[in-house]
């Protein structure tokens, strides 16, 4: 174990320089630019040092194109004796810049704050993540060259848009069949094993009513005002009771141990016109008007439930309305994972949690999804859990960060857990 972590912590300015390097390639998604250079520099890391790496584009998926392939890679490592597959997946797409940046999004600076941040976007989510399992899975390669099974590292797109061209592709082509451990290095923190996470129902919600002159409302029927009526029954009624239910799973933070739902968007009326235009809206009764609801839901629910709810919701206001119409379109939908705490990976983590922190792991659940979805319902693999460095809370805001320290650690617990599976002597 001293020889794992003494090639750790030789490693430490390959880990800087890794993550920097990562960082640097500005892999934003959308539209899904730099794919194929990020997995070229992975590539170009670990081939040499007898890593096969296999380059896959997802020819197809959402969002794959000529102008912006999803490009993923996957390097597998073979031991001298067989056991089982390890394998540490990492989106490495990251998501817009935005506004109030101090720092250079795609500068990968080095501060010496808390002795040592990297900034830029993806620094924490999860690019830190990404180097931290390449430096564990090498310095456990050098330290225990004889291990049994093999190790697998994934770089793999549009996490942040689903994971279509990503995750779920590489499932659907079989990818997860030969592999038995998964841990995904999202930043739920070096402490936290992350089981797996609520359910999502997006929907659109359309309310239908008749154009008319707006200056005689009463010859239409305002499709704003019955979407009104919609929204103040989910203030009124489901909102509240949606707070009122809570979840055994240990979400965190503790808001989302119970269900919620967001609205996501709404329209309604003529379409907004450019920022440029200087005219005036036409006199009109509006007769569409859309929201997005982004509902998520708790393992003990049930979908069909879910939609139901939402159903007789609408069935209420209609009761009240006479003339109300409305149309519900499923727009996505995920089930809720969750990895049982005796899975073998959630062991082994938190054995190794335990040896290199000195405390015990906690075990989280997330409040969003991630690609564990994916893995659990096309790639049929149970066993699977997030486990990475970083504060989950700076994910997608400016100045985002990740601690040296804490990649440093993390990629001990990796190298650890891999020394677990891998019955290495
Ligand atoms: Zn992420």
């Amino acid at each position: 174990m001293d020889r794992l972590f003494s090639q750790i912590e030789s490693r430490r300015d390959q880990l800087i320089a890794l993550t920097q390097q990562l960082i640097r390639i500005p892999t934003l998604n959308p539209p899904g630019l730099h794919y194929r250079d990020i997995c070229d520099a992975i590539a170009a890391r670990m081939a040499p040092q007898g890593w096969d790496c296999q380059l896959i584009r997802a020819v197809g998926a959402p969002g794959d194109s000529e102008a912006y392939p999803r490009w993923n890679i996957v390097a597998r490592r073979e031991g001298t004796g067989s056991g089982d597959c390890v394998h540490f997946n990492s989106h490495h797409d990251v998501v817009e810049v935005g506004h109030g940046w101090t720092r250079d999004p795609f500068g990968g600076e080095l501060t010496d704050e808390d002795g040592g941040r990297i900034y830029g976007r993806g620094a924490c989510d999860m690019k830190g993540g990404l180097a931290a399992s390449i430096i564990a899975a090498e310095a456990f390669v050098a330290a225990c060259p004889d291990f049994a099974g093999s190790i697998e590292i994934s770089a793999t797109a549009d996490e942040e848009s689903g994971g279509f061209g990503g995750v779920a592709y590489l499932a659907q082509q079989g990818h997860f069949d030969r592999v038995q451990h998964v841990l995904i290095p999202e930043p739920l923190h070096k402490d936290r094993i992350c089981l797996g996470h609520r359910g999502v129902w997006w929907a659109e919600i359309e309310t239908e009513g008749r154009i008319a002159h707006g200056s005689m409302p009463f010859l239409g029927d305002c499709a704003v005002r019955h979407m009104g009526a919609v929204l103040a029954e989910i203030e009124a009624n489901l909102i509240p009771l949606l707070a009122s239910r809570r979840t055994a799973m240990p979400v965190i933070p503790d808001g989302a141990r119970s269900s919620t739902l967001n609205i996501n968007s709404i329209h309604g009326g003529a379409v907004e016109q450019a920022e440029d235009y200087t005219g005036l809206p036409s006199a009109c009764v509006p007769d569409r008007c859309r929201i997005v609801i982004d509902r998520r839901y708790l393992i003990e629910e049930d979908l069909t439930e879910v939609k139901r709810e939402v159903t007789a919701l609408l069935e209420r206001v209609r009761a009240e309305r006479p003339t109300f119409r409305y149309e519900v379109r499923d727009l996505f939908e995920v089930i809720p994972s969750m990895t049982d705490r005796d899975a073998p990976v959630v062991t082994a983590t938190a054995a190794a949690i335990e040896t290199v922190l000195g405390r015990e792991a906690a075990y989280v659940v997330s409040p969003g999804t991630y690609d564990q979805k994916h893995i659990d319902r096309i790639g049929k693999l149970k066993n699977c859990i997030a486990y990475g460095p970083g504060v989950l809370d700076l994910a997608h805001q400016p100045d985002e960060w990740i601690g040296v320290q804490d990649m440093e650690e993390s990629a001990k617990v990796m190298s650890l857990v891999l020394h677990r599976l891998l019955h290495a002597g």
